[in-house]
């Protein structure tokens, strides 16, 4: 229910850190990152070294790490030192029972090295960013994946760890669209625990829009939604539960990490680009390496901007992400929080199950698969 959302223990934290490496730069990607080199993550590594330092004396030691997160980038081509540094980190800080502690690999990255190094590494949940089982959609976002290594070495990862997540895209041009799909059943074969279904998004102007252009007509949103109906058919059949509006878990395997996001805890970001929320107070660091190491080699922190949110901020900020839970919601609940007349909203609830997009069981409602892809939306005209 949802009001367990706001029952949080304030002692407990989640910390993510950003590695902003990759090999080769994807066309499609919007995260922070940059071409790895040897160099230039030693300085990396220096900088997460000393932001680490002080922000264990300022706010990890305080607090009970109830999740890691190492993402990127490509973490799956750090060096060992960076595999040292997360052993050193976890080692200092003060960690729930059975504490959640993810990293990001590429399927073209892992070998028998990777996974020695995972195999005597604390971590014990993997999220591989997969993107399609079809050859074709991989050749088409550049990726070099021989999916039947992959398939070899996922039995290897699977022996060590078993709480292992896919990142699938969805969205692809007309042409390959539908072997991806008829493709995303041999996920059947995958001892998964989770997986995560983005939609591509391409932007204007970029190399990769053109490509997509050549191919196909950018899909309208009745494409777009018959296209995720398909992927979570497929997940239903296999036991996935739909939890969030892009996650599927198996039971007991939801992301504890992307929860304690989407619940509002507190969670602290290192690395250039990451973000931190501890109660009201909310800050980014630096999207640039060099800003981002000399300002901690300069004894400061790597902030670039820090806001308080307000009260009004607060709520809104908590329910647009709670939103994207499939959970019951109770309504007098979520009045009260808003301040919204219930009048009101009486025909708001018959509108929304009318376009299906919400269960409603009187006292309490639950978006629909179709209601939480357009989560956000239902939200804002809750506000209205
Ligand atoms: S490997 Fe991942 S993080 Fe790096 S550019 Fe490609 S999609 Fe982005």
């Amino acid at each position: 229910m949802i009001g367990s959302a706001f029952n949080y223990s304030q002692k407990t934290i989640s910390l993510y850190i950003h590695y902003p490496f990759c090999k080769r730069l994807c066309p499609y990607c919007d995260f922070f990152k940059v071409q790895y080199s040897k160099d230039l993550e030693r300085v990396y590594i220096d900088g997460l070294k000393k932001e680490f330092e002080v922000y264990n004396e300022l706010i990890l030691r305080n607090y009970n790490t109830a999740t890691i997160y190492v993402g990127g980038g490509s973490p799956s081509i750090a060096s060992p030192e960076f595999f040292n540094f997360l052993e050193f980190l976890n080692s200092k800080l003060n960690l729930c029972d059975k504490p959640e502690f993810t990293i990001e690999l590429n399927p073209e990255d892992i070998n028998d090295n990777l996974i020695l190094r995972l195999a005597n590494s604390p971590i014990n949940r993997l999220s591989i960013g997969v993107q399609s089982l079809d050859e074709d959609v991989l050749k088409f976002l550049s990726r070099e994946v021989n999916l039947k290594t992959f398939k070899n070495n996922f039995e290897k990862l699977n022996k060590i760890i078993e709480n292992i997540s896919f990142d699938i895209l969805y969205g692809f041009p007309e042409k390959l669209s539908e072997n991806h799909i008829k493709n995303f059943s041999n996920i059947k074969d995958f001892n998964l625990k989770h997986v995560s279904l983005y939609f591509l998004t391409i932007y204007e102007g970029t190399a990769f829009y053109k490509r997509f252009q050549e191919v196909s007509h950018l899909l309208n949103d009745d494409e777009i939604y018959k296209k995720y109906l398909k992927f979570i058919e497929q997940l239903n059949v296999l036991n996935f539960k739909h939890y969030e509006v892009s996650n599927f878990a198996k039971p007991g395997y939801e992301s504890q990490h992307n929860l304690q996001y989407w619940l509002f805890h507190n969670y602290l970001g290192l690395g250039p680009s990451a973000s931190s929320k501890i109660f009201s107070a909310h800050w980014k660091n630096y999207n640039d390496l060099n800003t981002y190491h000399s300002s901690l080699e300069n004894g400061n922190l790597s902030v670039a901007g820090f806001e308080m949110l307000t009260h009004k901020q607060l709520v809104f900020e908590r329910l647009f992400l709670f939103l994207r839970l499939r959970r019951k919601v109770n309504k007098i609940w979520l009045n009260d929080l808003t301040g919204t007349n219930p009048e009101r909203l009486k025909q708001f609830y018959i509108d929304l199950k009318r376009n299906n997009l919400i269960e409603d069981y009187g006292e309490v409602f639950e978006l629909t698969d179709k209601g939480l892809m357009v989560s956000e939306e239902v939200f804002l005209r809750y506000l209205k």
